[in-house]
């Protein structure tokens, strides 16, 4: 907590931001967030070693919702190009209401799925339970049956 800050300059825009002292030393150049997000590109094409060189003056709120929003994006980006290919030939005469109540609709599936999945395994596992008693008597009613096949009684 009692780490010092040194007010240093964005050298893209000038703009006066914090550095923690003891990065000082190893940094060439800062940004502030806003030019990092806007060069994000630029950035992404350098080098390790010359991004190792550049103190980027990252809030930690906005790198959180950052990668909440990316997040997001690839999973739209990946899910959403599965349902559209599935559905972009029904889509055609549909109104722009039902192409959103469809997506909308996608959406839950994908949710409501793994919920269903957990709820299938477990009524799965109390039916194997109580099977068992069942599938022993209808080996019995087979023994017992002897060619009158019509005859399920379970007494015996
Ligand atoms: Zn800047």
């Amino acid at each position: 907590m009692d780490k010092k800050s040194v007010k240093v300059k964005c050298s893209f825009c000038g703009k006066e931001i914090e550095c923690p002292e003891d990065m000082l030393e190893g940094v060439e150049k800062h940004a502030c967030f806003e030019c990092f997000d806007n060069k994000k590109e630029e950035f992404s094409k350098m080098s390790e070693e010359e991004i190792g060189k550049i103190h980027v003056d990252m809030p930690l709120g906005e790198l959180n919702e950052k990668m909440a929003e990316d997040l997001a994006d690839e999973l739209v980006e990946q899910e959403f190009s599965k349902v559209w290919s599935d559905l972009k030939d029904d889509l055609k005469e549909n109104s722009k209401r039902e192409l959103a109540e469809e997506m909308f609709w996608q959406g839950a599936c994908m949710a409501a799925e793994t919920v269903l999945e957990t709820l299938r395994q477990n009524a799965k596992e109390s039916m194997e339970d109580e099977g068992e008693d069942e599938e022993n008597a209808e080996d019995e009613a087979n023994d017992d049956g002897g060619g009158d096949e019509e005859d399920n009684s379970k007494s015996r």
